[in-house]
């Protein structure tokens, strides 16, 4: 966004590796001054003092306080430090805590002379990321209001309270975002803007900004807006969010709530934008369950602004003597919200709305009552003859190699089929295959067929033995995941909810010669509760319910291995180190050997 005409972020690198500047928000609207911060102790404060706020960039100032303590100290110790620091600045927005677990988790897994690079890289796609994001639901949030445009006529009225705009993120904003974007559409729209007490960062954040931009608004005191819509000045809410249940209870600046009664009350629709790192899926209940902050009572009891001679100063209010009660938060029950605005698309605030757009979250948010209710007993399931599943397992292997998952070797595929299993046969690439290829397997591995079976058939047996679930098993040699196998890397789940890894590490299994029952035991152990596992020096392993899941997951670690290759500067020749080169030519040669004598 532009300050004076000049483009800026809320925060960005001034020195890689030594300082990140940002704009300090305190002193709002009355002055505009960046600050440095040089250390984890500055970042800390910056976020406890709210000389940064809003939930997004409260996020990307933890990353990159992660990032300034790596530059001086790069232990586990001063890691742990760094993130308990800044763990402990503020409670209720949750992208605090997802930025610091995606960091810790990724650097954890590196050696201390890389991490302070590493997390910058990772800072900075953070940041990158949360822009993304909400140019996204800007565009998403544009169809809204051009729809209220076409029902209620210009210009569109629209509430907001406190600052969900580009201050509150690293770029665009969430409830602004959509608001910027149809403003820049040419459609006439007017913000009524809550001053929202006590730190009335409406009627200093959010209506300092919209001037910058020339958006028209009116500032009103907090209690107004009911009045506002009981006379049809308000075509439609749009807040922003602090922390988003797996139900879409909305968990937003105090007041919030009551905005959302008296919206409700006038039927007037009441949206809530935010990016997906909001979202927390371990919650339901947000009323029970979401920590709401209290914050000093002199927020209330006092305030802060400009005197006509232009000094700053804070004036008392209340009575002497007088306590003062300082909740920071509140939360709006999923009922009274009409839609979330997602970089994903618009949904209904409800679990089936979120998992409809974060599909990759639907079994890690799944209560147990849920669960058992959804699992569909063998009667209801279609019956799916042996010549479908046949073919259905040559089209899903054309797909894996269209895909890119296969490198020279061409990896092999199976299906859970009546008391066995179907597979794909051996030293055939999956152009030449045809569904009479395909072997059938039972679980003591007696085969029948016109083809032999992979020679990696062991595994996809003691797959669907150890975990009755799996229905279907691929193994690929896809680069990037190759790639790590050789340098036998595990994967952090830096991409922390990554499906396939429900959260946890997908862990590289030791090297041994394949088709063994060695590499089998191996594979089982590194596979464990998750859905993936990489082979070392070989290749990628994923099992999933069925064969359209099995490739999902597949593709999903692969690029998630590529993600990861990058960050380390490792996979493409040139990036990679000499030593690590070398590993990797070396170890997929004996990979290679092995294969010819098959
Ligand atoms: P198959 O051609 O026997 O399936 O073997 C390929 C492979 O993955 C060897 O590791
Ligand atoms: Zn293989």
């Amino acid at each position: 966004m532009n300050i004076d005409g000049l483009p800026y972020r809320t925060i960005w690198p001034a020195e890689e590796g030594v300082a990140v500047e940002i704009i300090d928000q305190t002193r709002l609207p009355h002055e505009f001054a960046t600050v440095r911060l040089e250390n984890l102790h500055d970042a800390a404060i910056a976020i406890k003092n709210m000389l940064v706020r809003g939930a997004p960039l409260i996020g990307a100032t933890a990353a990159y306080g992660v990032a300034l303590a790596m530059s001086d100290k790069a232990s586990d110790t001063a890691l742990e430090e760094a993130c308990s620091t800044l763990a402990a600045t503020r409670p209720t927005a949750i992208n605090l805590r997802w930025a610091l677990a995606r960091m810790k988790v990724l650097l954890l897994t590196l050696p201390p002379e890389r991490r302070a690079q590493a997390a910058w890289l990772e800072a900075a796609a953070i940041c990158d990321e949360d822009v993304d994001n909400n140019r996204a639901l800007g565009q998403h949030g544009l169809k809204l209001i051009r729809d209220r445009l076409e029902a209620k006529g210009e210009p569109v009225n629209i509430l907001t309270h406190c600052n969900a705009g580009w201050l509150a993120t690293v770029d665009w904003g969430t409830a602004l975002a959509p608001i910027y974007t149809a403003f820049d559409a040419g459609i006439p729209l007017h913000v009524w803007v809550d001053e929202t007490r006590p730190r009335n960062q409406g009627a200093s954040l959010t209506a300092w900004e919209l001037q910058q931009h020339g958006v028209p608004h009116t500032v009103i005191a907090d209690n107004t807006g009911g009045h506002l819509m009981q006379h049809g000045m308000v075509d439609m809410v749009i807040v922003g969010t602090d922390r988003t249940t797996a139900c879409g209870d909305v968990c937003n600046k105090i007041g919030t709530y009551l905005k959302a009664l008296a919206a409700f009350d006038n039927q007037i629709p009441f949206y809530v934008a935010l990016p997906g790192p909001t979202i927390d899926w371990t919650l339901e209940d947000g009323v029970r369950e979401i920590p709401i902050e209290q914050r000093d009572a002199e927020e209330v009891t006092q305030i802060r602004g400009r005197t006509a001679e232009g000094e700053i100063v804070s004036v008392t209010l209340t009575p002497h003597g007088s306590p003062a009660a300082n909740y920071a938060f509140d939360v709006t029950p999923a009922r009274l919200v009409t839609g979330l605005i997602t970089e994903r698309g618009v949904c209904p605030a409800s679990r089936d709305g979120l998992l409809g757009l974060y599909p990759e979250h639907s079994s890690a948010s799944l209560t147990a009552r849920e669960a058992e209710s959804r699992t569909v007993s063998e009667a209801e399931l279609p019956v799916v003859s042996e010549a479908e599943l046949r073919r259905a397992l040559i089209d899903t292997a054309m797909a894996a190699q269209r895909e890119g998952l296969n490198r020279g070797a061409s990896g092999n595929l199976s299906v859970r089929c009546g008391d066995g299993f179907l597979i794909t046969p051996s030293g055939m690439a999956p152009g030449e295959q045809t569904p009479e290829d395909v072997a059938w397997m039972d679980f003591d591995g007696n085969a029948r067929g016109r083809r032999k079976p992979s020679s990696e058939w062991r595994f996809h047996r003691d797959l669907y033995i150890a975990r009755p679930e799996f229905g279907a098993v691929l193994h690929a040699h896809s680069t990037f995941a190759t790639t790590l196998a050789c340098l036998g890397r595990d994967i952090p789940p830096f991409h922390y909810m990554i499906a396939a890894a429900g959260g946890k590490t997908i862990r590289c299994a030791p090297y041994a010669t394949f088709g063994t029952q060695e590499l089998s035991e191996h594979a089982l152990a590194a596979m464990n509760d998750r859905k993936a596992c990489l082979l070392g020096n070989h290749g990628l392993l994923v099992a999933e319910t069925d064969l359209p899941r099995a490739l999902a997951v597949a593709v999903e670690v692969e690029s998630l291995c590529e993600q990861y290759c990058r960050l380390l500067q490792i996979g493409t020749p040139n990036l990679l180190s000499d030593t690590e080169m070398d590993v990797v030519l070396e170890k997929f040669k004996t990979y290679g050997q092995n294969a010819q004598k098959t």
